[in-house]
C-alpha cells in the first residue's frame, strides 16, 4: 500500500483521512498543528500511542532534513535538505531589514535548460510534493528560530513545471489553520511557461509574478533560454500584460546581465522598447543581476559601471530598475550551485 502525503493535505481532507482511520475528527487539527511545527508522527507528544501506530502504518511526513548548512558573512543562511527518498534540494534564508525571506526549491533540478543556471545541469530527476515545498519554509523557521515573512519560489527548478504541486503549495501556505503566510509577501518565479501564466492569473492568489527575461530580442533570448522555441518574447509579454489585467498585481522582471551577450546600451533599449509596447498600462519594474559564475558555465558578469548605465537608459524610459544586491556570494547561494557540488563530492 502506498503511504500517504499527510503533510499535502488541508485541514478538510486531514479530518476526511483521520476518520478513515475510525478516529475523531478533532484529531485532524491537533495533528495539523504538530506538522506545522515541523514534528514527524514520533513528536506528536500529546496523541495516543494508538494513533501514532495507525499514523505511521498509512502515512508519512515528507520532511526537508538539514543535510548541510552554509552561512555567509552577510548573515545568509543556505540549507541542503534532503527529501525522503535521499534526493537534495536547496532554500536560502535571507534576512533584510524589512523582514526574512526564504527562497525555496520546486523540483528536483530543472528540465528548462538555461544557459547560465547550474540547476539544470543535470536535467530534472523529480517534482517535489506541496508538502516538501512546505517543509522548506517550516524547516528553515525551526532551524532558525526566525518567522520568515516572505517567500520567493526562485530556488531550484520551475514552478510552473510543477504546477497542481505549486498551487497547493500556495494554497496550504496561505491558509488560515496553516502556516498563514500573506500572498502578498510570496513571489513566484518562471522562467516563462506561457499556459500556465494564463492558467496562474485565474487562480485567484494575489501572490507576486516575477518573470526571468534575461533578453529583449528572441535570438539572444533562445540561445540563453531554451524555452524561448517554445514561447517567444511577444507570447510572453502578452500572457503577463493579460496577468496584470486579471489580477491587478505588478510583474517584476530579473534581467541576467551578461558581459557581451545582453549588457549593451542597445539591449537595454530594446528591453525598454519591448516593455513598453507589451506591458503597456503596467507599471514596470526590472532587477538587473550581474550574471553569477556558475564554474561550469564560463558567463562573465557585466562590470559595476556598465549595470548602472543600463539601469539609467531603463530609468529614462520609465522603467524603475533595481540593481540586486548580491547575499550569499561567499557560499555559493545562487541556485543550485551547493546541491551541484554536493552531488559531484558525494
Ligand atoms: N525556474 C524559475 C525559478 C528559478 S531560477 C525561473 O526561471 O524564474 C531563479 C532566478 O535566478 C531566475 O531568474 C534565473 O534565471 C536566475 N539565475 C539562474 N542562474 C543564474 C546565474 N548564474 N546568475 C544570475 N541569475 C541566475
Amino acid at each position: 500500500m502506498q503511504k500517504t502525503d499527510i503533510l499535502s493535505m488541508t485541514l478538510p481532507e486531514l479530518t476526511e483521512f483521520v476518520e478513515t482511520l475510525d478516529e475523531p475528527k478533532f484529531r485532524a487539527k491537533q495533528i495539523q498543528g504538530w506538522l506545522i511545527k515541523g514534528a514527524d508522527f514520533d513528536g506528536m507528544k500529546n496523541l495516543p500511542r494508538t494513533l501514532i501506530e495507525k499514523l505511521d502504518a498509512a502515512a508519512f511526513v515528507a520532511t526537508a532534513k538539514i543535510e548541510k548548512k552554509q552561512v555567509s558573512s552577510d548573515g545568509t543562511v543556505k540549507y541542503l535538505y534532503r527529501l525522503y527518498d535521499g534526493e537534495t534540494v536547496e532554500s536560502v534564508l535571507m534576512k533584510y531589514k524589512h523582514g526574512n525571506t526564504v527562497c525555496i526549491s520546486s523540483e528536483v533540478g530543472c528540465p528548462m535548460g538555461c544557459a547560465f543556471c547550474a540547476s539544470t545541469i543535470g536535467g530534472m530527476t523529480r517534482k517535489l510534493l506541496p508538502s516538501e515545498m512546505l517543509s522548506q519554509v517550516i524547516s528553515t523557521e525551526r532551524d532558525s528560530g526566525e518567522r520568515v515573512s516572505n517567500i520567493v519560489m526562485m530556488g531550484i527548478g520551475e514552478p510552473l513545471d510543477n504546477y497542481a504541486n505549486v498551487i497547493k503549495f500556495l494554497r496550504l501556505v496561505g491558509s488560515a489553520d496553516g502556516l498563514n503566510k500573506g500572498y502578498r509577501h510570496i513571489s513566484l518565479s518562471t522562467c516563462g511557461i506561457v499556459d500556465k501564466i494564463y492558467a496562474l492569473a485565474d487562480e485567484g492568489f494575489p501572490i507576486t509574478l516575477s518573470i526571468s527575461l534575461h533578453a529583449a530580442d528572441d535570438e539572444t533570448r533562445t540561445s540563453l533560454m531554451p524555452v524561448n522555441k517554445r514561447w517567444n518574447i511577444e507570447q510572453l509579454l502578452t500572457a503577463c500584460g493579460d496577468y496584470f489585467k486579471k489580477t491587478g498585481r505588478r510583474i517584476s522582471f530579473e534581467y541576467t546581465l551578461v558581459s557581451g551577450k545582453n549588457d549593451s546600451a542597445s539591449d537595454a533599449e530594446k528591453l525598454a522598447s519591448v516593455l513598453k509596447k507589451y506591458c503597456r498600462d503596467m507599471p514596470l519594474h526590472v532587477n538587473l543581476i550581474p550574471v553569477n559564475n556558475v564554474t561550469e558555465r564560463g558567463f562573465i558578469p557585466t562590470d559595476r559601471a556598465s549595470v548602472d548605465a543600463f539601469a539609467k537608459t531603463l530609468e529614462e524610459n520609465k522603467i524603475t530598475a533595481t540593481v540586486r544586491r548580491r547575499l550569499g556570494s561567499d557560499i555559493d547561494a545562487s541556485c543550485g550551485q551547493l546541491r551541484a557540488k554536493t552531488n559531484k563530492n558525494s
